[in-house]
């Protein structure tokens, strides 16, 4: 017999043998039915394994990341047999999951596919899945399955069994189709319901630009046709939400080649944009107690010794800038906090001082491969809205509760409600791997945990997780389309003050090391404005968008009143427009549509006489006519709703 543990703690003691499966049937039959895949003791197993020793056991369903991962890899199987079948002769190299279904990576030979052979290659691999094929592991020895590829002259799958240990490689069948394989599959091919080929690119084997370039698929499949049909929905919706798209349209940014990649240029709306959030976090952090500093774009290269950046980072960022008569080094700003560490050092401080607060809006600049860069979200430079907390030990778990208090109003005055944070902390089993002495870990991992409980944060507990130098709290934020973003960070640190030798006078009269927290709650502007742009859509709440109100005179003779409703809006603090041109009303409210303005102002005969606006929605709807007193009332109530004082 042998000893299984569940991850609820329950142990089952069953019979050595008994398989993954095996153990959800025991549990329940309903369980068993959606069991696709499972974990021993860290290792990825077949529900069909037999298990031999004692050990802990997690069972996976579609709901479960790890499930999915099984059940798109399964899939990559799957596909690949209908390409060799479609189109004999062509090699295969690797078919994982990734984190949106799978691909499989094929030297084509002569032969070449294009996204208009996808649906045929479809057609095909859902006709094999529905034979419900069971996957079947074996072992093989090293001269097996060498000899296997040689005879099918797959160099490929050659190499990847050369570097391969003997006695550790598998094969995996089903139906007729056999492929290396180490394992974590579905049970059978027949869960698989919906297939879905994305899209065909051009990959280097082994990611070299030296090797062969091989053709790429890319797919996705799900266990029921509905959950594939609304996956799609939401793919259309997500390219119309793609934030350099949108970017575009609202004509918030622009890049220049001529400029540099990665690098973006804010245009006058986005510019405005940016100025507004900016505005809206030093009101909160005022009130929160922190100061605003400013420090240089550059810094000596000797910084970023002292920080420990250079020796981590120093080869794979911009090079360093030499002056011309002294030859000093300088290096491109990667990070504020050295910066700040030389702000608090400029002067003595004692305990009754503490914590000290400086908050910058610092721009950052971190060399990223041209091929890494997308849109705003992964740029060459951009701008933080950083702030460093000097304090005590002791203050530590307040100002943690601040901190978190100050980001959930962030994220609430943005929409943003659906959001989950990750404590991330050491991994006990090894201490060497983080500077700093046990006993402020403890204490600094327990002030966060106490910190999220306290405020009723929805949160998990990572260990292993957490920075060298300290442990964080990271917000996760669901975007209006399920898609995961990492949002603002926490984090404490032990290491910096150390190494910048920063120090504070206890009431003791001795000199001790205050600790640091580093945090950003919208985590840069570049990133968050483009998540932003894709979580609305670009229908941002009133209080941010770019131009509140449109006013639309029906003709030119009402131009003039068209100017008076205007500068009254102006003197209520309402950002509005007036369209002039000649063109008709209706063109102007699709266009004033277009550009997600909330409110179109109509003004014509009718209006002018009575001295109102008629006023119509961004979508549509109609509010009546309005006087512009009544209106800019009903402009303030909805921003105060969403924008609660802090
Ligand atoms: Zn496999
Ligand atoms: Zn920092």
């Amino acid at each position: 017999m042998i000893k299984i543990t569940l991850p609820d703690g329950a142990v089952k003691e069953v019979e050595k043998g008994t398989t993954p499966m095996d153990v959800a049937k025991g549990i329940s039959e309903g369980l068993a039915r959606n069991v696709i895949s499972a974990k021993f003791n860290d290792t990825t197993v077949e529900t069909t394994t037999p298990l031999t020793e004692n050990g802990s056991l997690t069972l996976y369903t579609w709901n479960d990341d790890e499930g999915k991962k099984a059940f798109w890899h399964s899939t990559s199987h799957v596909v690949a047999q209908a390409l060799e079948e479609m189109y004999p002769g062509i090699k295969l190299t690797i078919g994982p999951a990734i984190d949106n279904g799978f691909y499989y990576d094929v030297d084509f030979g002569d032969q070449s596919i294009s996204e208009k052979d996808l649906p045929e290659i479809e057609k095909k691999a859902l006709e094999i899945a529905r034979g419900k094929f069971d996957y079947k592991m074996r072992s093989v020895s090293k001269a097996d399955a060498l000899n296997y590829y040689k005879n099918q002259g797959n160099e490929y799958k050659v190499e990847l069994i050369e570097n391969l240990e003997d006695g550790t490689i598998t094969f995996c069948d089903h139906s007729t189709f056999t492929d290396l394989c180490r394992g974590g599959h579905i049970p059978n091919t027949g869960i698989i319901k919906a297939i879905k080929l994305l899209s065909v690119a051009g990959a280097y084997w082994r990611g070299d630009e030296k090797n062969k370039q091989l053709t790429r698929v890319y797919g996705i499949s799900f266990p029921k046709q509905k959950e594939l049909t609304e996956y799609l929905e939401l793919l259309e919706e997500a390219k119309k939400r793609d934030h350099r798209k949108l970017g575009k349209e609202l004509e918030l940014f622009t890049f220049s080649q001529k400029v540099g990649q990665g690098l973006p240029l804010w245009l006058p709306k986005g510019a405005a944009l940016r100025e507004r959030l900016e505005q809206f976090l030093k009101k909160a952090q005022k009130k929160a107690g922190y100061e605003m500093v400013v420090t240089p774009h550059i810094g000596q290269k000797e910084l970023y010794v002292t920080s420990g950046h250079y020796a981590k980072y120093g080869a794979d960022s911009f090079q360093p800038i030499h002056t011309p008569k002294e030859d000093e080094e300088f290096l491109l700003k990667p990070m504020n906090c050295p910066h700040h560490c030389e702000i608090y050092n400029s002067h003595p401080f004692s305990y009754k001082d503490l914590p000290k607060r400086y908050a910058e809006f610092g721009t950052v600049y971190r060399y990223e491969q041209s091929g890494e860069l997308h849109g705003l979200t992964r740029v060459r430079g951009f701008t933080q809205d950083d702030a460093h907390i000097f304090c005590t030990n002791e203050q530590l778990n307040d100002e943690f509760k601040n901190v978190i208090d100050l980001t959930l109003y962030v994220l609430n005055s943005l929409g943003f409600n659906n959001f989950t944070a990750q404590v991330s902390v050491r991994d006990l089993e090894h201490p060497e791997k983080y500077i700093g002495n046990a006993e402020d870990w403890e204490k600094a991992e327990q002030a966060i945990i106490d910190a999220a409980e306290e405020k009723g944060l929805k949160y998990v507990v990572e260990s292993g997780e957490a920075a060298f130098y300290g442990p964080k709290l990271d917000f996760m934020v669901k975007d209006a389309l399920g898609r995961n973003w990492q949002l603002g960070t926490i984090q404490v640190d032990y290491n910096l003050p150390k190494r910048f030798d920063l120090t504070y006078k206890g009431s003791d009269n001795e000199l001790h090391r205050p600790v640091m927290i580093h945090r950003a709650p919208f985590g840069s502007m570049e990133r968050f404005v483009a998540l932003l742009l894709e979580h609305t859509g670009g229908n941002f709440p009133l209080w941010l968008i770019p131009v509140q109100a449109i006013v639309l005179p029906v003709s030119e003779k009402h131009e003039k009143y068209a100017e008076k409703v205007l500068n009254s809006l102006e003197n209520d603090e309402i950002r509005a427009l007036i369209d002039k041109r000649n063109e008709t009303v209706g063109k102007k409210i699709r266009e004033a549509e277009l550009k997600k303005i909330p409110f179109m102002l109509i003004v014509g005969e009718q209006e002018e006489a009575s001295g109102t606006i008629s006023v119509r929605r961004h979508g549509g709807e109609d509010l009546g006519s309005l006087s512009t007193d009544t209106f800019s009332d009903l402009v303030s109530t909805e921003i105060n709703s969403t924008l609660k004082s802090f």
